[in-house]
């Protein structure tokens, strides 16, 4: 079974997640903040993670490149959350440490897509992270020659 550990400081939200989430059938575990979410991935060692990015503690920045660092953890796909739409945020996430994005609220279609992207292709992650975005965020130009 595909468990997604969710992380988000708020309550709402995580509510709402969880439901999109269980009802297409995936476990979903919780962490209310960024370091919660490390130990929950730890813990619970979930297929995927939701990553929001304000979150008190350690923030989704912090808690994707601990993440990284980890060479067990170094393939998880994480998709980060943020409700800051702004395009020089988004810049950021996409030139993060990210597999994905999705912004607040959140939409139960965009989530379909972002998961089965992931995870379809779980065993192969050799290719850059930043390829087939399209399907929201329709027409924004993203950021072209990011470097590292
Ligand atoms: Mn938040």
């Amino acid at each position: 079974m595909t468990k997604i550990l969710i992380a988000e400081d708020n309550a709402v939200n995580r509510e709402l997640l969880r439901e999109l989430l269980e009802m297409r059938g995936y476990t979903v575990v919780e962490a209310c903040d960024g370091e919660e979410a490390l130990r929950m991935v730890e813990q619970t060692q979930p297929d995927l993670l939701l990553l929001d990015i304000g979150m008190p503690v350690l923030d989704g920045f912090a808690v994707v490149r601990k993440i990284r660092e980890n060479p067990r953890f170094a393939s998880l796909p994480v998709v980060a959350v943020t409700a800051y739409a702004m395009q020089g945020d988004r810049e950021k996430i996409l030139n993060s440490k990210f597999d994905g994005y999705l912004s607040k609220p959140v939409n139960a279609r965009a989530l379909a897509e972002e998961l089965e992207r992931l995870l379809g292709k779980r065993e192969n992650r050799e290719a850059p992270p930043n390829q087939s975005h399209e399907g929201h965020a329709s027409g924004k130009t993203r950021a072209a020659g990011s470097g590292e």
